[in-house]
Order: structure tokens, then sequence, then C-alpha cells
């Protein structure tokens, strides 16, 4: 067991090199394109679970496709500290999101070994399946899963735009393991992610210390309406969802305005239309509205604004409207005595740190609602990712490596 005034450090040069075998599996212009369940991400998971064989670690797969890479502690009973993110990407994705976090939690294995790093509990790092959603139109599969907030016969179910289930995907890849999906302790977990935002990069800091996340809610509307013709039908009669719809899209945007100076957001991504042919007033239309805030209270008087402009939206285009799906997350804190940990291993690393709230949704907030659990950010260039031309600094990024690495010792090896 290292001294408690050690700080460990990795081998930034194997890391770099497996970011760039990594780079080169379903490479797309200058990013990736390696959704869940694919060929690409066949090829990236049995080079992921190699590394580990090679490197003597256990491999598990469980279910539902999550991959877990062990290094035994000393006290193979404790419940192991968990590393992870994801191998996957969007349709036009980077080359970090998530994968950082997953082949950084490798290397910090990997340095563990070489040094001959002891420690009482056992490490993992993990690989969660799907968590984009990109492909299956539901993110955080493999954690909602392991968590118990999903079953595994509704995952299962799930089909992508070609019909082809995630049950027959996972099979054909080869990636049906035969692990139980979660339903065991575990001690804490660490998640490594690029930022996705610009704020460390324009501010010149090496790694931001995730104190806790937004809160994001989420809801897809149904607006129902009437078919009729385009022409002949008065206006004042007509039942147009998608006018409902139109009215709503501009509403989320002005809410999302007002609450911008305060850290609000809000966004329609997604909306479907029928019969979305020329000639016929549409008499249905759905939308998907996302909205998140830093403090809680916020988000509620979001909603309630919401609220009051689908009111207006559907009185207006003489439409119904009813709610098919509501989602929340990042309601669950991180876990003090980790970020306390954090802030007490990051100046011995670097001095340009900052304290922040992670925006985006991942898997770290899912498994903060089984174990405590923490968020490391590193820059990546101009806060550019679900993007093709998503970067970073590699020099910038070590630091955040490093103190993953040793944030996950000292949790592995605390007196219990
Ligand atoms: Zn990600």
């Amino acid at each position: 067991m290292g001294s408690e005034n050690e700080i460990y450090r990795i081998d930034s040069e194997r890391l770099r090199a497996t970011l760039d075998a990594s780079s080169e599996i379903g490479r797309f212009e200058t990013g990736l394109k390696r959704l869940a369940l694919t060929d690409e991400d066949k090829e990236m998971r049995d080079l992921f679970v190699s590394w580990g064989r090679e490197a003597g670690f256990d491999v598990k797969v469980d279910a539902v496709g999550n991959i877990f890479i062990r290094r035994e502690g000393i006290d193979p009973s404790l419940p192991p500290v968990m590393m992870g993110s994801h191998l996957d990407t969007t349709i036009r994705g980077g080359r970090y999101d998530g994968i950082l976090g997953v082949l950084s939690g490798l290397e910090v294995l990997r340095s563990l070994e070489d040094q001959g790093i002891q420690t009482q509990r056992s490490i993992e790092v993990v690989d969660w399946s799907d968590e984009e959603g990109a492909r299956f139109n539901t993110s955080m599969i493999g954690s909602f899963a392991f968590t118990g907030k999903l079953g595994i016969e509704e995952i299962y179910a799930k089909t992508d735009a070609a019909g082809k289930r995630f049950v027959d995907e996972l099979e054909r890849i080869g990636y049906r393991g035969d692990a139980p999906v979660g339903g065991r302790p575990v001690d804490s977990c660490i998640e490594l992610h690029i930022e996705q935002g610009p704020e460390l990069d324009e501010e010149g800091l090496d790694i931001g210390l995730v104190t806790g996340s937004y809160s994001v809610r989420g809801f897809r509307l149904a607006f129902e309406g009437e078919t009729s013709h385009v022409g002949p039908t008065p206006m004042d009669r007509r039942r147009n969802a998608l006018a409902a719809a139109g009215y709503m899209i501009a509403a989320v945007n002005d809410i999302g305005l007002k609450h911008a100076p305060e850290g609000g957001k809000t966004t329609c991504a997604r909306i479907d239309v029928w019969p979305n042919l020329y000639g016929i007033v549409p008499s249905k239309a759905e939308l998907s509205i996302d909205y998140r805030h830093p403090e809680e209270e916020k988000v509620e008087v979001m909603r309630r604004e919401l609220e009051e402009a689908l009111d207006y939206a559907t009185d207006r285009a003489r439409v119904t409207a009813k709610t098919i799906a509501t989602w929340r997350f990042g309601d669950n804190d991180f876990d003090a005595e980790m970020v306390d940990e954090m802030r007490k291993l990051a100046p011995r690393i670097t001095s340009r740190t900052k304290e922040m709230l992670s925006q985006a949704g991942h898997d770290a907030y899912t498994l903060a609602g089984i174990a405590p659990t923490v968020m490391i950010f590193t820059p990546c260039k101009g806060g550019i990712t679900h993007n093709t031309a998503e970067d970073i600094d590699f020099d910038r990024t070590i630091p955040g490596v490093e103190l993953l690495l040793n944030l996950v010792v000292s949790r592995a090896n605390r007196s219990v």
C-alpha cells in the first residue's frame, strides 16, 4: 500500500496510444460513428476486453452488455470501487465523449499493476452499455439496468429505426453476457468525462471538480387535432396539431432565454408530425421538451411556465395535448465525502482547477442512486461535443486522469 503522501502518476504515452487505437474504430470524418451494438461497437468492445485480459484482469459481461474489468483487491469480499463511462457514440460523435472516461479507467488499472500498488478493495472499470441512446432511443441503458431503473425485458424489447431488437443485436455482437445485471454492492463510483462545455478550456483550467449536477426534466407531448383541407377549411375551424407544437416550440425557447442568466436551459430537440403531407392540416404532432437549471426550485418555476405555454398553444390551435413520456435526472447529489477528498487531492496535482456542476446527462447520475458517486471533468476544445470536431488538449487531460487514479486509490484503501 502506498504512503498517505504519495501522488501516483499514469503512463501518459500508453493512454495516448490507447485513445489513438479507439479513434480508428468507427472513424467518421474527424470523429466517430460508433452506435451501440453495431459492428463498430463490437470491434471496440473486443479491443477493450482484450486489453483487460492481456493485463491479467478479470473480465465480466452482464446480460445487457455492460463490461466490467476488475483488478482484485487485498480483500475481494469488499464491494469494489468503480470507474466507468461509455465507449459508444452518437451518430456524428467525437473521439473522447465517454471514451476518455473508460480508457482512463483502464490506464488507472494498468498503472496500479505496473507500479505494484495494492489496494484493499477491488477496482473495476466499466463500459456502460449504450449510454448515448442514439440508436434505441433511450439513453443510459446499461447503468439504468445495473441500478434497477429499467427492467431487462423492457430493454431487450427496444427497437432501432430499422426495427431491430436490442436483444438480437446484443446477441449478434456476442455481448449478451452471463453475469447478473446489478444486484451487488458497490463501494463507490467515479466517472471522468470531458466537460462538454467551454468553461475549463476558455478559463485555462485543467480539472473540473464536479460537486453536483443540474436538475434535468423532460417530457414528450402528443398534440391531437384533426386533418382537413388546407384550402377551404376556415382558419378558425382548424385543429392544427403542428401549429400547436409551433407555438410551444417558440415558448420553450423564450423560457430558456428568460432563465439563461442564472444558467437555465430549454430545448425542443425532436418533432414528429402526421400525416406530414402537402395539402393536409396536420392532425397529430409529438414534441420532446427538455429543461434544466442548476437550482431545483427554479426547475419547478420553469415547469409552471411550460404548463402555461402549453395551455396557450392548445387553445390557440384548438387541439388537445397529453404527456406521453416524462423523464428526470440529476436529482441524486454527488457524495460530499468524495467531493472533499477530491478537493484535497486536486491541488497536489495542479492548481488549475475549479468546482462546477455537470449539465449533461451521465451514467454517474444513475449510479449516485445506489452508491457514493462523484465526477471529474477534463477540458474539451471550445466545449464542442456530440460533434465530429470534438477535440482535447492531451497534456491538459493528464491531470484529471491522475486525479482519478489518486482518488480511486484513496477510496479503495480507506479504512472500513
Ligand atoms: Zn458521454
